[in-house]
């Protein structure tokens, strides 16, 4: 028997947290919180759910006597929401990411842009089932704005679950998500836990005329369009995380002869994901010898003075480099700040208005429009569907009325039994 528990995340973008258990082990998925961070001591972040109700993980008194033989967290991605609780973890519990995410999370620790976490970190490879105790997880490659990003399939030997992760039908990597919709329809799943981020916010007019691009190729189309079109200095501010997209674009500026030059920390980060494409990097004066290997060095002042021969990368903590131009095209792609709702937002548009520069967002989703939710859900078919990961989880349940399809609308740390 299997029970699962809802940890987190059922009414929220993020920190969709689910619990599989048997009598000796249990399989965590994913780790996040809604805030990157908050101060308190776990006992009063679980009060707050801020994180998951597992004192026994965070240092704090067990609540239970429960103490499983067997158990790992497994994480589907690299995004705060899935990941940020495990800064908190005070357990030696082991940690399971994708090779990919893995090699992501050393490389950005590495330049500083991660935090360097003191967790029990383990690998696993797509279609390579790993085996817990009584349950086995078998991640399948999925498609979303991050690299190395998986869906589980969790096994006890007589029923099957699934966990979809972040997910999208309208990315590159369409066919892997359709490979792993096809297994989980033929398992007949138990429970599948399905996101559903896109019913969170209105529908986006002309969105279904358009359902058949592939996103990242209409965000390099209009970064090439940019390109070919303007004179002045581009600046671009990607999401750095998605390390696909960002060799995509980096490639494209090469071949058009205005390469992207890129901030050290980024630099760096790309060296280690391309063996063979050129590299430029922006050269402060304090790049030293040893951290130009692979690297093609170039001033700020080379840039004023050749402004239509080069794109700069520029993230929002460094924004005040811009002051250097008068006027130029920024180009946001998912980089921080992502939206309206922050004040950095605010911040960055009012600093533009002041250069004269115009804004101009390129950025596409890593989330499946609320048709491919539908589309994945019915053609998994499970005997029972989760709805989680969205502010608006019964919008999507209301959608998809008359399908066939059976929800369970599961209540915070309550355990469902699978006999
Ligand atoms: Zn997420």
């Amino acid at each position: 028997m299997t029970n699962i528990r809802f940890l987190n995340g059922l009414n929220t973008i993020g920190a969709s947290i689910a619990e599989f258990s048997t009598s000796s082990t249990r399989i965590i998925t994913d780790f996040g919180m809604t805030v990157n961070f908050q101060i308190g001591t776990a006992q009063s972040l679980i009060e707050k759910h801020v994180l998951p109700n597992f004192p026994e993980l965070f240092g704090e008194e067990r609540k239970t006597n429960v103490r499983y033989k067997h158990e790992a967290i497994f994480i589907t991605h690299l995004h705060l929401d899935h990941t940020a609780a495990l800064a908190y973890l005070k357990s030696d519990i082991p940690v399971y990411l994708s090779r990919s995410s893995y090699k992501l999370y050393c490389s950005l620790v590495k330049q500083g842009l991660d935090l360097a976490l003191n967790v029990n970190f383990q690998i696993f490879d797509y279609e390579v089932p790993v085996n817990i105790g009584d349950l086995t997880v078998t991640a399948y490659q999925s498609d979303h704005d991050v690299l190395g990003v998986a869906a589980f399939l969790i096994e006890d030997g007589k029923h099957s679950f699934g966990q979809s992760g972040d997910v999208r039908l309208n990315g590159p990597h369409k066919e892997d998500v359709n490979k792993w919709i096809t297994i989980f329809k033929k398992k007949q799943l138990d429970l599948l836990i399905l996101e559903a981020t896109s019913f969170s916010f209105p529908e986006k007019s002309g969105l279904k005329e358009n359902k058949k691009i592939n996103v990242e190729l209409k965000c390099l189309r209009d970064f090439e369009d940019i390109l070919n079109k303007n004179n002045d200095l581009i600046v671009i501010n990607p999401y750095p995380r998605n390390i696909e997209r960002v060799l995509e674009l980096n490639r494209l500026a090469n071949e058009l002869n205005k390469p992207i030059v890129w901030e050290k920390q980024y630099a760096k980060v790309l060296r280690e994901f391309t063996e063979s494409d050129p590299i430029f990097v922006l050269d402060d004066g304090n790049l030293g010898l040893n951290n130009t290997i692979g690297l093609i060095p170039v001033t700020i002042l080379t840039i004023m003075n050749n402004i239509s021969h080069f794109c700069l990368q520029n993230s929002f903590e460094n924004l005040e480099n811009l002051s250097n131009f008068y006027k130029f095209i920024y180009v946001h792609c998912n980089g921080d700040p992502i939206g309206e709702y922050d004040l950095h937002y605010q911040r960055l548009k009012s600093f533009l208005r002041n250069r004269n520069s115009e804004f101009i967002d390129i950025g596409v989703s890593g989330h499946a429009t609320r048709e491919e939710i539908c589309e994945i859900a019915m053609n998994v078919a499970a005997k029972k569907t989760v709805i989680w990961h969205s502010s608006k989880p019964n919008e999507a349940i209301k959608e998809l009325e008359g399908s066939g399809l059976h929800f369970l609308n599961p209540i915070r740390e309550k355990k469902y039994h699978f006999e």
